[in-house]
């Protein structure tokens, strides 16, 4: 069974923005790396009431929750009456955690503010998880109360919120008792992703009707981030091998089912599966940009090393941009004659294998202002040592955002087809 744990991160500089919630993704990754699943991560800021009603509700739901903030010494840190409110738990001095807390101060050569003890106030039956570096002690409870399900009691632990703290605490303290009292830990989470270019999110869920349900062993996932598409397939297994098996079918229906689509896998973006393919074949390529931006270059040359073998981009001849600049694209014919001309001409003049000419990028003001821009067609032409001049045209919208990203990856993804067709 996969145990779900909840991240309750507590403090009003979360909830009101000012700060990042940093410690629930260190935390979920953690868990996960002892193969509890994080099933929820809830944020609520400093309010007595919220917070019993977020302990309450993790507790039943949850059957780990981890929370981070409001163990310090000031009227807002509301955690421990928290969990002793929502679990009708009375708060009791404790002698071992004021002793550290006072000795602290002694270090410091300060005198401890009253306040402080309030740090050594432990809900009964709860226990303490040391804080080397601070005077606020971890808690350590079990909710005294089943769950609505009958499965076990849910078992909480509360962590200061400075992240270093945090961080400490749970390796030294909470790792080891979830494994050495819950018996986790035999098994952790493994992935694999592949990454996907020239298709939609809902097409690839379509072509993969099978692999797309949640409680299917193992869950393949959809992601999407500028354009590229990464099936994260995540499997609980106690070794790398034993993951290697499990997933080879799922890997396996992919590719069938996705077959030229798959540009990668692992964490690779197409810029570097096509630098990859130039320097692995030892071809030349130009690229000719025109309009706002060079997208294709910047993915491609701030992967090369100087005098890596086999890459050009046309931003090292700046006087050999070619086109001109009143092509635009929209008006298709001319469009893709003039940039199979203008590609032909620079990979001839530079003694190239390869050329790629993108059509005029619109400007950021075009993309964001007009209607029918983003969703305008777009041209590629490829032009080859000693084989006719290819031409491609996408028809691409998006937000500006991820347009030229988009446009660009397309490009990319034009050549990179051509290179698989001649292997
Ligand atoms: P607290 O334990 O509530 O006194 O929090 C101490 C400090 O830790 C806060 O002032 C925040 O700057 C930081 N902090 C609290 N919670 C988080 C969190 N979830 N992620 C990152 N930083 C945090
Ligand atoms: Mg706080």
């Amino acid at each position: 069974m996969v145990l779900r744990a909840e991240i309750l991160s507590i403090g009003d500089e979360l909830t009101s923005g000012q700060r990042l919630d940093t410690n629930s993704q260190w935390l979920s990754e953690q868990l996960g790396n002892l193969g509890i699943k994080t099933v929820f991560h809830t944020t609520v800021g400093d309010s007595m009431s919220d917070n019993v009603d977020a302990f309450r509700t993790a507790a039943r739901r949850a059957d780990i929750v981890v929370a981070t903030g409001g163990l310090g010494p000031t009227a807002d840190d509301l955690t421990r009456e928290a969990m002793a409110e929502a679990f009708r738990l009375q708060l009791e001095i404790r002698p071992e955690a004021l002793e550290h807390i006072e000795s602290l101060f002694a270090r410091r050569k300060r005198p401890m503010p009253e306040r402080n003890r309030s740090q050594a106030m432990f809900p009964v039956g709860a226990r303490i998880i040391d804080n080397p570096h601070g005077t606020a002690p971890g808690v350590d409870l079990v909710a005294p109360e089943l769950k609505s399900d009958g499965t076990s009691p849910c078992r909480m632990f509360a962590l200061p919120g400075v992240p270093a703290e945090m961080m400490q605490m749970f390796k030294a303290t909470v790792e080891p008792r979830l494994m050495n009292e819950m018996g986790i830990g035999a098994q952790r989470w493994f992935f694999h992703s592949l990454k996907v270019f020239g298709i939609g999110e809902s097409d690839v869920e379509k072509k993969l009707p099978d692999l797309i349900h949640r409680d299917r062993d193992p869950i393949v996932g959809i992601t999407v981030s500028k354009a590229t598409i990464t099936l994260r397939i995540a499997a609980l297994c106690s070794s790398e091998s034993e993951f290697r098996e499990k997933i080879q079918s799922t890997l396996r229906e992919i590719h069938s089912q996705l077959g030229l689509l798959v540009f990668g896998e692992g964490e690779i973006d197409i810029d570097e599966a096509v630098h990859r393919m130039l320097i692995e074949r030892g071809v030349s390529l130009g690229v000719l940009e025109v309009g706002a931006g060079a997208w294709i270059q910047h993915g491609l040359a701030k992967l090369s090393e100087p005098g890596a073998i086999g890459l050009q981009a046309s931003h090292w001849f700046p006087s050999m941009v070619a086109m001109s600049p009143d092509v635009k694209c929209g008006d298709t014919d001319s469009a893709t004659n003039a940039l199979s001309m203008a590609a032909e001409q620079f990979r001839k003049e530079h003694d190239l294998d390869l050329c790629l000419a993108a059509g005029t990028y619109p400007t950021w003001d075009a993309v964001s202002t007009s209607a029918t821009l983003p969703s305008s067609d777009f041209s590629f032409a490829l032009a080859r040592r000693g084989k006719e001049t290819k031409c491609t045209t996408v028809s691409l919208g998006a937000h500006p955002d991820v347009l030229y990203h988009r446009l660009a990856k397309a490009g990319l993804n034009f050549l990179r087809l051509e290179l698989l067709q001649h292997d």
